[in-house]
C-alpha cells in the first residue's frame, strides 16, 4: 500500500480474505537400498506430514501419470509411488502444463491405489539438485498423503536404481503444519480514468511465493512490470480507469476466487484483464482478445510492438492467469502478453528464484509493452465484448 501511495495510485487499500495457509517443517529422505543416498527433496503444498519416524518403504517408479492410473485401487498398497516424467523446455511454457497434473494430482491418484506416499520428478528444466516444489490436491476419496518433488538428478537416480532390477526402498520424514483460515490480502490501487471512472482495466501479478526462494521471478517480476506499466500509462489521467491489483494467495488459488467473489457486480465494467506471472520477459507474443485485431486502437498497439520484437499471434487470447480466471469466467475479456518462459522453469518455485536471475533489460522491454497497451485501451473507446460477439 506504501508503495502504490508513493507511486501516485488512488483509493489504494487491501480487501481482506480468508485463505487456506501450509506451513513447512523438517523435510527429508534418502535411499536405503540398492545403496544409501540422500536425496533432494521438498514438499508439496497441502502434503501430509508422514508418521512420526517417518515412511519407509519400496519405490513404485513411472514414467507418467497415466501408467500410474492404468493401475486398479490398492495396486501400490504399502508403496512410495514416483513419477518421473521430464518436462520439456519451451518458450511459451507448453511444457509445464504438460506435466503439471504429475504434481496437481498425482498425489490423489497415488493415494487411491494405496500408495504411503508420493514423489514427483520437479516440473523442472534445470539440471540442479534443487527441487522445485507447488501445490497439489489431497483426495477426497482416499486417505491425505504425504508428497514432495525430487529433484531431476535424484528422479534420474532413482530410474537407473530401477533398472538394475533390484527393488529400490527409500526412508521420507516430511513435516508440515495446515491451517485452514488465515488472513490474506489483495492490494489494490487505481489510477482513475477522467471521463469514463467506471470502465475499469484490471493488471497485476501476485505478492504471494514459494517459500525456498524469494519470488523474484514468480511472481515479484510481474508485481513490478504492471505496477511500472499502470503508473506509466496511467499518470497522465487516462480517460479510463487502470486498476492494479496485487493478488496474495495465488500459489494456493485462492486470491482469484476472493477477488471475483468481491466484485461479481462490477465484472461488465471490466474492458479487459490481465495478469503478470510467468517472469520478467521479454515478451516475445501478444494474443489480442477475440475478434479485435481490425479494430485502430489495436493496430495502434500492435504498431507499437513492432521494434520491441514481439509477434502478435492469430490465435485469439486464453483466460491467462489463475488470479484472473474467475473473472474472465464471469465475462471479462482478456489479453495475454507472453514473456518468453525458456529459461523460467529453470528457477519456478526453487531456491533459486532469488533477484540476481532479473535482467533489467528484461524488465524494461516487459514495462514497455504493457504500458503501451494500457495507454491504448485506456485513452479508447475499444469494446472487447462487443468486438468478440460480431
Ligand atoms: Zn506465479
Ligand atoms: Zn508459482
Amino acid at each position: 500500500m506504501a508503495k502504490l501511495t508513493a507511486l501516485g495510485f488512488r483509493n489504494v487499500h487491501v480487501e481482506p480474505f480468508e485463505a487456506e495457509a501450509w506451513v513447512r517443517g523438517d523435510e527429508r529422505a534418502e535411499v536405503i537400498s540398492p545403496f544409501p543416498q540422500p536425496l533432494h527433496v521438498l514438499g508439496l503444498g497441502r502434503s501430509a506430514s508422514t508418521p512420526k519416524g517417518g515412511v519407509e518403504g519400496e519405490i513404485a517408479l513411472f514414467g507418467s501419470l497415466d501408467d500410474l492410473m492404468a493401475l486398479p485401487p490398492g495396486a501400490l498398497a504399502g508403496k512410495i509411488a514416483v513419477v518421473s516424467q521430464p518436462m520439456t523446455r519451451t518458450m511459451d511454457g507448453a511444457g509445464y502444463g504438460a506435466v503439471n497434473r504429475n504434481r496437481t494430482q498425482g498425489p490423489a491418484e497415488a493415494a487411491r491405489r494405496g500408495a504411503v506416499a508420493y514423489l514427483v520428478r520437479s516440473l523442472s528444466t534445470d539440471d540442479t539438485r534443487l527441487p522445485h516444489t507447488g501445490a497439489m490436491r489431497q483426495a477426497t476419496d482416499a486417505p491425505a498423503i504425504p508428497a514432495a518433488a525430487l529433484s531431476v538428478p535424484d528422479a534420474q537416480l532413482l530410474e537407473r536404481m530401477v533398472a538394475r532390477g533390484q527393488p529400490v526402498r527409500l526412508r521420507l520424514a516430511l513435516n508440515s503444519r495446515s491451517v485452514s483460515k488465515a488472513p490474506a490480502w489483495n492490494v489494490v490501487g487505481e489510477m482513475p480514468g477522467r471521463e469514463r471512472p467506471d470502465e475499469v482495466i484490471v493488471v497485476g501479478g501476485h505478492l504471494d511465493s514459494w517459500d525456498p526462494g524469494t519470488g523474484a521471478i514468480d511472481d515479484g517480476a510481474g508485481v513490478a512490470i504492471t505496477t511500472a506499466a499502470a503508473k506509466l500509462a496511467g499518470e497522465g489521467g487516462p480517460r479510463r480507469t487502470i486498476r492494479i491489483v496485487l493478488w496474495g494467495a495465488e500459489e494456493l488459488d485462492d486470491s482469484g476466487e476472493a477477488f471475483a467473489a468481491a466484485h461479481k457486480g462490477e465484472v461488465g465494467k471490466i474492458v479487459v484483464a490481465a495478469e503478470s506471472d510467468t517472469g520478467p520477459g521479454p515478451i516475445w507474443q501478444a494474443r489480442l482478445p477475440k475478434g479485435s485485431r481490425d479494430h485502430p486502437a489495436m493496430k495502434a498497439f500492435v504498431a507499437a510492438l513492432a521494434p520491441m520484437k514481439v509477434v502478435v499471434s492469430r490465435e485469439p487470447a486464453q483466460a491467462g492467469g489463475a488470479d484472473i480466471a474467475e473473472i474472465v469466467a464471469l465475462g471479462a475479456p482478456s489479453v495475454n502478453l507472453l514473456p518468453d518462459a525458456t529459461r523460467y522453469f529453470d528457477l519456478h518455485h526453487s531456491a533459486d528464484d532469488t533477484l540476481d536471475k532479473i535482467d533489467p533489460r528484461d524488465l524494461a522491454q516487459s514495462v514497455a509493452v504493457w504500458a503501451s497497451f494500457l495507454l491504448t485501451v485506456a485513452d479508447s473507446d475499444i469494446d472487447f465484448r462487443a468486438l468478440a460477439a460480431q
